[in-house]
């Protein structure tokens, strides 16, 4: 027998069992604002409208979380949070207009010092040039949806004027280019892959494959839809109404948004809503099919390339958004429509096919469960916890029971709050004020609470701050909203407007 035989055959078994363990690989997918809602597998009123086949794929082989949520509903910031593990007023990014700084932790880094080739593909939006990536190839702000420009690091610009345009449906282009990275990566490393759509976040446009679906359909509306704001609801605002989008459908349609010429002449103001609402849901939906078709290749890919198993494959949405619920768009509200965040999460070699798990799990807790699939430990300046073992049914002792929230940008008629939701109560204080002016803002509302016994008003529809029935209750949970804003590392106000007008309004 040939001398390297016989040494393979002497040697080759000791090395496989000295090798680590073969670490997994992780795709994550996010797309933006595709909420919970026009996911199908929730339920709801639209689950019957929406094409989902490879989301439900993943949903039946793989873990449901039923409450996830964000911890600023709002693109950048979920982003930033997704990223560091940290709530925003840690990580400093806690508005649209804040950028995340490339020297800043963040746990792909991490993953690539870990010895993970890393790449993300798709919608950044974070400001500055990402960081932690081998190769990233994204598009500048928000990105568009026909005939996408990315740019790489070869032509990054920090002005967002870089980039190359790439012909074609941007879902579908963000998919190839994932689709190639993964072929053409170096496979002796385990692999980090962010696949970040620009779907279905407005303007909603959808390829033309979609053109026709639900053409000829009345999707139904939700129950609240004909909600005339804080009058009626006991709200402290009127919030962001669908008519506010019906202007600007007839502003800019054919333009900006899908579909031709749009008129709301001579409709009541019911009826009128009713018609934004058909064309923002078929749009929406629309364009949520083609994310669903993407998921599909992304995964067929896998399959085919026999990595299926050893990847794990998470789907998920930077936030929720309003479909119509209190006859709103948009999301930053605490809001169940905007607070909650879609998430499934697959690995058949550790995770049982079907369940759905009920734990409060939080966006800055992402960032910690990648890191613990990768066998690396978190750093102690990350905030969120791995939910590993909750994922596999077995919830830690102490898991937290309630959650806390703040969305800091401000207006009339969507107000900076912070709150506290548990798994049945939410309560929260709408304050009013810009977190970077001393001036105090214009408001149309003077600033207020707000509280939900989501068992027995789940579409918080009634502000029920002053019923009597609740007292002990909300003065409890004011406490323990004091609580976890210390906690969270958000307990001294650094603004001095506001910290009166909490003071005043406690
Ligand atoms: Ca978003």
């Amino acid at each position: 027998m040939n001398i390297r035989i016989i040494l393979l055959i002497i040697f080759v078994p000791f090395f496989s069992f000295a090798q680590p363990k073969k670490r997994p690989n992780i795709l994550y997918i996010m797309s933006d604002d595709h909420t919970s809602q026009a996911w199908g597998i929730y339920g709801g009123i639209l689950k019957d409208y929406v094409k989902n086949d490879n989301i439900k794929w993943l949903a039946e082989n793989g873990v449901v979380l039923n409450n996830a949520f964000c911890t600023n509903s709002i693109c950048v910031p979920s982003r930033a949070a997704v990223m560091t593990g940290q709530y925003s007023h840690r990580n400093g990014v806690y508005d649209l207009e804040d950028s995340f700084e490339p020297d800043s932790m963040n746990f792909v880094k991490i993953l690539r010092s870990g010895g993970y080739q890393t790449a993300l593909i798709g919608k950044w939006h974070l400001g500055k040039e990402p960081s932690g990536f081998d190769y990233y190839s994204v598009t500048p702000g928000q990105g568009r949806y026909r005939d996408p420009i990315l740019m790489t690091k070869e032509n990054w610009k920090d002005d967002q004027t870089g980039g190359k345009v790439y012909k074609g449906y941007s879902t579908d282009v963000i998919t190839d280019q994932s689709i190639e990275w993964l072929k053409n990566r170096d496979s002796s490393k385990p692999f980090y892959l962010s696949t970040h759509f620009k779907a279905t976040h407005e303007p909603f446009d959808y390829p033309e494959r979609y053109a026709d679906y639900l053409e000829k359909t009345e999707v139904p509306y939700p129950a609240d839809f004909a909600d005339k704001g804080a009058a009626t609801t006991g709200r402290t605002h009127d919030g962001w109404p669908l008519d506010l989008l019906g202007t600007r459908y007839q502003q800019s349609t054919g333009k900006e948004y899908p579909g031709r010429e749009f008129s709301l002449k001579g409709l009541d103001s019911l009826t009128a809503r009713k018609k934004i609402y058909q064309k923002f849901i078929k749009d929406f939906l629309r364009c949520g099919a083609a994310v669903d078709d993407n998921i599909g290749r992304l995964i067929d890919h896998l399959r085919k390339s026999g990595e299926l198993e050893n990847t794990i494959i998470i789907y998920t949405a930077d936030q929720g958004y309003f479909l119509g619920e209190h006859g709103f768009f948009d999301k930053r509200f605490i809001y169940e429509p905007s607070l909650r965040m879609p998430f499934v999460i697959s690995y058949p070699k550790e995770l049982k096919k079907g369940n759905r798990i009920d734990d409060i799990i939080l966006n800055i807790d992402f960032a910690p469960l990648f890191l613990d699939y990768a066998g690396i430990e978190k750093p102690a300046s990350m905030q969120g916890e791995s939910f590993r073992k909750n994922l596999q049914g077995k919830t830690p002792a102490g898991w937290r029971k309630d959650m806390y929230y703040r969305y800091w940008a401000n207006e009339s008629n969507r107000p900076a709050h912070f709150g506290i939701r548990t798994e049945r109560y939410k309560l929260a204080l709408f304050y009013g004020q810009s977190r970077t002016k001393t001036q105090r803002d214009k408001m149309k509302y003077a600033p207020g609470w707000e509280f939900y016994d989501l068992r027995k008003d789940p579409h918080e529809d009634h502000n029920a701050i002053n019923d009597p029935r609740y007292k002990t209750i909300i003065k409890d949970l004011k406490k323990r909203l004091h609580e976890i804003k210390n906690e969270s590392g958000d307990g001294i106000e650094k603004n001095e407007t506001i910290k009166e007008l909490i003071e005043k309004y406690w």
